[in-house]
């Protein structure tokens, strides 16, 4: 599949799934196109004084389930094909999370690092005016992705509540905790591939308390994951940033290394620890390895010296699909993004029940309804595993698709 468009490979790996599970041709039909696209040409009053034009996109791949739900980005190489398998991914993710949630995504073709704050500013209230009609709590409900954060979720939130002459949180999630954002989002995706991790754990026979664990990537999920992890009693072996990462077989103390990376600006030179590449993170003596840093980083090139028994992908795609295969066939269980590092999204739709009953969730209420709500999403996709006997990925997507076609028959679309 190297070499095709995202769009493309959502395709592929829909048609895969419907081989298998023997979809309802009708179903895979409607499935393979987003219900709508929108694009937006907004125009943005620069600092000099000149009008600039940016085009933006709003795809809504399937909203069976609930209103659509998915990210904004803002990125140079966003394209329209981009923004609809990115919708598609979204209507898998919430469907396997078992959230009541479509699929859903947006971007903008931008470089935010060349625009000033006042710029990005009248770009993301233009962007968000102009999908207005298609946007709610009730319709599709956007939030951060790359490059966009909670100053974004704010002016998104202001400009559409402007304009429906509302004050209503629930339209955006990601939102900073002042203005409805919720405890506990931060970490929320860690602490879910915490959680799977423990899950599939148990079901694989491997001991996860005593079990030695590498991570690739320091960032929000990177950090969160293996403090988790830590915090669960595993042994952290190996960590890494895009400087460079370390390895200590006898265990590394996350929150020494966040405290020293802090101070130092780097990994390497952490006391007690041998200095590796990122590329050696992934290769260490380990039983669960967490790439969480970037995508295709588990190779054809690669997957044959991965030692681990375990692969939890932290971050979205960090595996290609010939590594997936190889993996595969030398016994690797591959837990896939769209299960992994759902525990993102279904905090968000925790955000957005929160918004919606205006009453506000303790931390730790947050983490056990995460708890439960991702024990469940991997008993399901482990049930799906032994039932069909494919790669846990596919098994995800085959349910999540099982999901979606289940709401969409019972609505009477097909
Ligand atoms: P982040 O920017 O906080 O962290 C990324 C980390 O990767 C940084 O530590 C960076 O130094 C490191 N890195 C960059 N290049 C590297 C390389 N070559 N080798 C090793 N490390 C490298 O980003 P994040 O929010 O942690 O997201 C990471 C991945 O997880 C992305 O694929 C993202 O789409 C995905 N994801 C994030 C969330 C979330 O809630 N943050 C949810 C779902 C998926």
């Amino acid at each position: 599949m190297e070499g095709r468009t995202p769009y493309q490979m959502a395709l592929e790996q829909l048609n895969k799934c419907a081989k298998i599970m023997k979809l309802d041709p009708n179903v895979h039909e409607m499935l393979k196109y987003p219900k709508r696209v929108l694009t937006v040409n907004v125009p943005v009053r620069m600092d000099d004084g000149r009008i600039k034009v940016f085009t933006g996109y709003r795809s809504q791949h399937n909203d069976a389930l609930g209103p659509f739900k998915g990210g904004v980005r803002y990125h140079p190489n966003v394209s329209v094909e981009e923004v609809m398998a990115l919708s598609i991914w979204m209507t898998w993710k919430c469907s396997v999370a078992g959230i009541p949630l479509g699929g859903g995504k947006g971007g903008i073709i931008c470089d935010p690092k060349k625009l000033s704050p006042g710029e990005l500013e009248r770009l993301s209230r233009g962007y968000f005016a102009a999908i207005r009609n298609i946007v709610g709590p009730d319709m599709d409900i956007p939030a951060p992705d790359v490059n966009t954060g909670g100053r974004e979720m704010a002016w998104f939130l202001d400009e559409y509540n402007k304009y429906k002459g509302c004050n209503n949180p629930g339209v955006v999630t990601g939102k900073p905790l002042e203005i409805g954002g919720s405890l506990g989002r931060t970490e929320a995706t860690g602490r879910g591939l915490s959680i799977v991790a423990r899950e599939a754990a148990r079901r694989l026979g491997i001991d996860f308390k005593k079990s030695d664990v590498a991570v690739q990537g320091f960032g929000n999920v990177g950090y969160y994951s293996a403090k988790f992890m830590q915090e669960f009693g595993c042994r952290i072996v190996a960590l890494s940033d895009s400087k460079g990462g370390v390895y200590n077989p006898n265990g590394i103390d996350v929150e020494a290394l966040l405290a020293y990376k802090q101070k130092s600006g780097k990994l390497s030179g952490f006391p007690g620890s041998k200095e590796v590449t990122n590329e050696e993170v992934l290769e260490v003596p380990c039983d669960i390895l967490i790439p969480a840093a970037l995508e295709n980083q588990i190779t054809k090139e690669n997957a044959g010296r991965v030692k681990a028994r375990l692969v939890l992908e932290g971050a979205n795609g960090p595996t290609t699909p010939e590594a997936d295969e190889m993996l595969f066939k030398r016994g690797i269980v591959v837990i896939p993004d769209i299960l992994a590092n759902a525990g993102g999204v279904s905090t968000s739709y925790f955000e957005w029940v929160q918004n919606g009953q205006n009453y506000y969730w303790t931390y730790d209420e947050v983490l056990q309804k995460l708890d439960k709500l991702m024990t469940a999403a991997f008993a399901n996709v482990w049930e799906s595993y032994k039932k069909y006997n494919v790669e846990m990925r596919m098994a995800a997507y085959i349910c999540a698709i099982e999901r979606v076609t289940a709401a969409m028959k019972v609505k009477g679309w097909c």
